[in-house]
Formats: C-alpha cells, sequence, structure tokens
C-alpha cells in the first residue's frame, strides 16, 4: 500500500517529465500567439459548481466525483473539468470588465472516478481553453482551429475533426419529443441507464456505448435536421469558415452534448489509432452556463484536450524529441579540500547560467568520468592535488580530449568565451 500509488493515477517520471514540459511549452507558445491567457484555477471547488456547471444527470457527477467534507463541513470536490471553475473565477473577478470576449485557457490535473484502462485514469491532465463573451460562429472556429493547430505543431497527423449542431432552448425542445417519441417503444429494451437517461437527458440516449442501445438508435432522428433558423445559420457559417481555412471535417449528427446550457457547435477530434480511447478533444458552445452559475447571460465556448491520450498518440507516431539533459561542466574533485572547491565553483558557474555538477559520493576519478559521460557533459574540470596547490583545474573537453590547465579563477569567464566561440564557428 505504502509502495503502491492510488489506482488509476501514474507517476510523472524524469524519463518523460521533460516531454511534458516540451507539450506544455508548445501550449504557451501557441496560446500567447492567438492571445489567449492562462488562468489557473483552484484544484478544488465548491461540489454545488459541478453540480450546476456540468449537470446533475451527467456520469461524472453521477458517478465519477472525489467528493469529501472538510473540517469545516463543506461538500468539496477534486475538479473533474475545469470549465465550470473558469467560469466561476471569470464571474467572482468580474473579467468580463476588461476582457471581452474573455479568452483564456489552463493546463492541469482533472480527477474522475473512472475505471482505469490504458487512456483512463482518475487523474489526468487537460489543456483548456475557453473564449467567453462572443457568440460569432467566427470564435467557434478560432477555438477549434486552435486545437488543430497544438496537434499540428506536435507534429501529429491522421487526426479527425467531427462537428454537429445540439441546438438551442428554442429549437431543442422540439427535437427531444421527436426523438422520445422514437424511443418510446423502445424503452423496455434499452440500457438502465438509457431508461433513467429517457426522462432527464434524452440526447444522451444517442452515445450509449451498449451495444443494443446503439442498435435500437438506428433510424433516431438527428437534431441538425431540427435546428432553428439562428443555430442553422451559426452552423452553416462554421462550416464556411473551415473551408475558408481548408481545414478538414466531418460532420457527425451523433455527436451530443446532453444538457441545456450547451448550445449549438459541439465538437471533437479523434486519434483513431488509440482504440477504445481515441478522443482526444471535446469541446463546445455553453451559452446558457454562465446565467446557469450565477452571472448574466453569456456565449461561450471552449474545449479540452487529455494530454495522457496526446502523448500516447505521440508515442505511437515516435514524435517524442529525445531528452536533453546534457550538462556543460562536471567538475571532479580528488579529496577533501578540493570538494569545497568543487562546491565553490558550481555554485558560481550555476550563479552564471552555466550547467554544472560534481560528485557527491566519493567517487573515485575513474567513476566520477563516467558520472560526467552519463550527464554527457561537454568539459570535466578535475581537482587533483597538484592542481589544488596551484589553485588550477585541469580542464578537459570530453570532445576532443584536449586538456588545458586553467585557473580556478577563470574558469567561468574561459567557459563562457568558448561558448562564444562556439557560436562563431
Ligand atoms: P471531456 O472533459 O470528458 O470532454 O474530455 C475531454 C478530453 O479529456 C477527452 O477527449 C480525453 O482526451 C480526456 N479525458 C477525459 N477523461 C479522461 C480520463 N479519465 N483519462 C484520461 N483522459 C481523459
Amino acid at each position: 500500500m505504502l509502495t503502491t500509488g492510488p489506482r488509476g493515477t501514474k507517476d510523472i517520471l524524469p524519463d518523460i517529465s521533460y516531454s511534458w514540459r516540451y507539450i506544455e511549452n508548445i501550449i504557451h507558445e501557441l496560446c500567447q500567439q492567438a492571445a489567449y491567457q492562462e488562468i489557473r484555477t483552484p484544484i478544488f471547488e465548491h461540489t454545488e459548481l459541478f453540480l450546476r456547471g456540468i449537470g446533475e444527470t451527467t456520469d461524472i457527477v453521477e458517478k465519477e466525483m472525489y467528493t469529501f467534507t472538510d473540517l469545516g463541513q463543506r461538500s468539496l470536490t477534486l475538479r473533474p473539468e475545469n470549465t465550470a471553475a473558469v467560469v466561476r473565477s471569470y464571474l467572482e473577478n468580474k473579467l468580463y470588465a476588461t476582457l471581452n470576449p474573455a479568452k483564456l485557457y489552463y493546463i492541469g490535473p482533472m480527477f474522475r472516478y473512472d475505471r482505469p484502462q490504458a487512456g483512463r485514469y482518475r487523474q489526468f491532465h487537460q489543456f483548456g481553453v475557453e473564449a467567453i463573451g462572443a457568440k460569432d460562429p467566427s470564435i467557434d472556429a478560432e477555438i477549434i482551429s486552435l486545437a488543430i493547430q497544438f496537434f499540428q505543431r506536435l507534429g501529429l497527423n491522421d487526426l479527425t475533426l467531427q462537428i454537429n449542431s445540439v441546438g438551442c432552448p428554442v429549437c431543442r425542445p422540439i427535437y427531444r419529443e421527436k426523438l422520445q417519441a422514437f424511443f418510446k417503444d423502445k424503452l423496455p429494451s434499452l440500457c438502465k441507464d438509457c431508461q433513467s437517461r429517457y426522462e432527464r437527458n434524452p440526447m444522451r440516449l444517442l452515445d450509449c456505448k451498449n451495444e443494443k442501445c446503439q442498435e435500437l438508435s438506428q433510424g433516431a432522428p438527428h437534431i441538425i435536421d431540427c435546428l432553428c433558423e439562428e443555430c442553422n445559420d451559426h452552423f452553416e457559417k462554421l462550416q464556411g469558415f473551415f473551408k475558408a481555412a481548408n481545414i478538414d471535417f466531418i460532420i457527425n449528427k451523433r455527436l451530443v452534448r446532453g444538457l441545456d446550457y450547451y448550445t449549438k457547435t459541439a465538437f471533437e477530434i479523434e486519434y483513431k489509432p488509440l482504440g477504445a480511447q481515441s478522443a482526444v478533444c471535446g469541446g463546445g458552445r455553453y451559452d446558457g452556463l454562465i446565467e446557469q452559475c450565477g452571472g448574466q447571460a453569456t456565449p461561450a465556448i471552449g474545449f479540452a484536450i487529455g494530454l495522457e491520450r496526446t502523448f500516447l498518440a505521440l508515442e505511437k507516431q515516435n514524435l517524442l524529441p529525445p531528452k536533453d539533459d546534457s550538462i556543460k561542466i562536471f567538475i571532479a574533485p580528488i579529496g577533501e579540500k578540493a570538494k569545497e572547491v568543487a562546491f565553490r565553483l558550481v555554485y558560481e558557474l550555476r550563479s552564471a547560467h552555466i550547467s554544472a555538477e560534481t560528485d557527491y559520493l566519493d567517487r573515485s576519478i575513474k567513476a566520477q568520468m563516467k558520472s560526467a559521460n552519463r550527464y554527457q557533459a561537454e568539459y570535466v574540470a578535475i581537482i587533483g592535488e597538484d592542481e589544488l596547490l596551484n589553485n588550477q583545474v585541469m580542464l578537459k573537453n570530453m570532445k576532443t580530449s584536449e586538456q588545458e590547465l586553467v585557473s580556478i579563477d577563470d574558469l567561468k569567464n574561459k567557459l563562457v568565451d568558448k561558448a562564444g566561440e562556439k557560436k562563431n564557428d
């Protein structure tokens, strides 16, 4: 127990953490270039926020939340997603007063009591983007294109963008009735979940994973054929933007978001080689959510990308960059007095932003040279007895094997000069 992490969690070990930074750097750069600003919200929120902001009839709220009571008897929940928290923060901090639209992004861990398997964890990470305050389909197109550009920058191809419209409070009730009429006599044969969805959230009947339910839903009416004029126009315009920018997409009429505050655009990006957990990005418009959370009616749209799945896709296509944790110089002291000098040198070099490492285990010089190689050190500075007497180090270039005696006081400048020489080569 003490040596095993909780089920569904994963340590990000040193052999992979560098590639998390690689992905995070791409996210920050991309978002900065598209004028999105980072927001960091707490990992836990009042449970109530998620009940309202995700919806009480969703799988997440019904079955997957990590909810606990704190010592002050408040019900808190580890965030299962971050849109609701961003909206909470937007309202609490009155971001609408300065940012319009508020274009925000986040990277961070989310928590869901899911059934762990490849690509599905109980703690996982999402990169998400929210644009709050604009209703024009051009912002839908921008948001979706940002997700695509993120995957493009990573070098991932073979992605499929699926889009749909889930209507609005004007056209959806009519569609709901049609849908319920279609399923009415099939109700006894549907799974238990679908039977309860029938009344509360009938659109979710379309994305049940149960084979029997999928079969029974063949021929069900599609919302896209029941859109009101405004929703239809929005959806047409969105497609127009994609065509103008040569962004490929597929219309998936069964792509749904079941709750009333989801409106118009819904989309998903899939990377099929991942198999069962192939969705790498999901998102959509949520024009009713801000009001639902206590704000003024405000249109908004966003997406969330699963970073673990992105990693799996990158590994599959061999696209992770090689790890580079090489250092500039390894200081190899021999003897107690030399260790002090080594410490001083490492300290001074690091202060000058030069990567430096030394030995902490009283290793032999041979073993220290091995360490230096493992660190792919460009130089090794050996401090033996003779060198110590003369206030020098023996500086060895590990590539050329050239050696020279350098005064301890000059070492830093020497390395800086050498870096300059290299640049001018
Ligand atoms: P959602 O918030 O459910 O729309 O999910 C957005 C994205 O997060 C999905 O497309 C997945 O890539 C990722 N995701 C969702 N749930 C999990 C999970 N349990 N483990 C890993 N990734 C997940």
